[in-house]
């Protein structure tokens, strides 16, 4: 959403799946994801998951095989059978090719070039930390400034705009521990830093992760296994992320958000009974 606050400048700124057959179970864009923003916790392999120790099951076992850091090179075939082709060589024979192509700020003819505001490749609007653009007049908030594209950061954004340039009460939007997710199957959920991001930030982060199976799979002799990872500061002993692969990930870690967000430490986790 585009906030403009000229009246009279004249620029015209307006508020403005899936694996049908054996030969086809490949996710290209949940592991871009996962490579881009969550823990690699969530990519289930051991060598992405030293501490853990676990063994690859958690979205191995629905027979979906991950190729991370691919690209689709080329693809041939007709209407009933492909070949795509991957950037690491191989070959994947399969019925049906589904491509995410993900998403990117639409901020194409809205007259920004007019009033100098220029978009960065992805075509997002920059803003300071007030969502203020280089025009001071202008503010941007949600997808097309390209921060965290959810709705409630949306949401929040506008709120935090509204009360600091006409509620009177100044304040900045805070866009850290905002909980996020893949509704993959398992599903992931994430919150705080990962722990590449935690080394970066210059924490000393602990790790404490665990991969288990839930009671429903050991009924059903089933595999598959959740895998959980908290990330805490050593110094604080502050939980500064979680990440979780497994059923109800999401909405797990969308509680855990309110503890993280409020500085919740290790022996606070330690001491909550869970049934
Ligand atoms: C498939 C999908 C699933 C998603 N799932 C989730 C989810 O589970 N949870 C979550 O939090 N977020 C989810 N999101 C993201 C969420 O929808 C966005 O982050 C959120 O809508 C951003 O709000 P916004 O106001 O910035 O933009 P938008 O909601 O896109 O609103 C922009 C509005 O501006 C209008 N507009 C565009 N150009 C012009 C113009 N020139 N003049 C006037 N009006 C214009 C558009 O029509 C639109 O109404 C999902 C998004 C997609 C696409």
């Amino acid at each position: 959403m585009l906030l403009n606050l000229l009246k009279d400048d004249g620029a015209a700124l307006s508020h403005a799946d899936t694996h049908r057959t054996q030969r086809m179970a490949r996710c290209f864009k949940l592991l871009q994801f996962l490579n881009r923003g969550h823990d690699q916790a969530g990519a289930a392999h051991p060598q992405r998951m030293p501490q853990c120790n676990c063994p690859p099951l958690a979205i191995d076992a629905r027979g979906i095989i991950l190729h991370p850091g691919c690209t689709i090179t080329g693809v041939t075939g007709d209407d009933n059978a492909k070949d795509v082709a991957l950037s690491d060589g191989t070959t994947i024979s399969a019925d049906t090719l589904m491509v995410a192509t993900g998403r990117k700020p639409m901020t194409d003819g809205l007259g920004l070039e007019a009033v100098g505001i220029e978009t960065d490749q992805s075509g997002a609007i920059p803003v300071d930390e007030n969502s203020m653009t280089p025009v001071p007049s202008i503010y941007a908030i949600g997808d097309v400034t390209n921060r965290i594209n959810l709705t409630p950061v949306a949401i929040a954004e506008g709120h935090v705009f509204a009360d600091t340039i006409y509620g009177g009460m100044a304040r900045l939007m805070d866009h850290r521990n905002v909980p996020s997710a893949v509704f993959s199957q398992p599903p992931i959920g994430s919150v705080g830093l990962t722990e590449e991001q935690a080394r970066q930030d210059g924490f000393d982060p602990v790790i404490y992760a665990s991969s288990f199976r839930a009671m429903k799979n050991t009924i059903s002799g089933r595999e598959e296994k959740t895998v959980m990872k908290l990330v805490v500061d050593q110094s604080s002993n502050k939980v500064i992320g979680a990440h979780m692969l497994g059923p109800d990930a999401p909405e797990i870690m969308q509680g855990l958000a309110i503890a993280i967000k409020a500085g919740a430490t290790k022996a606070d986790f330690d001491a909550t009974m869970l049934s």
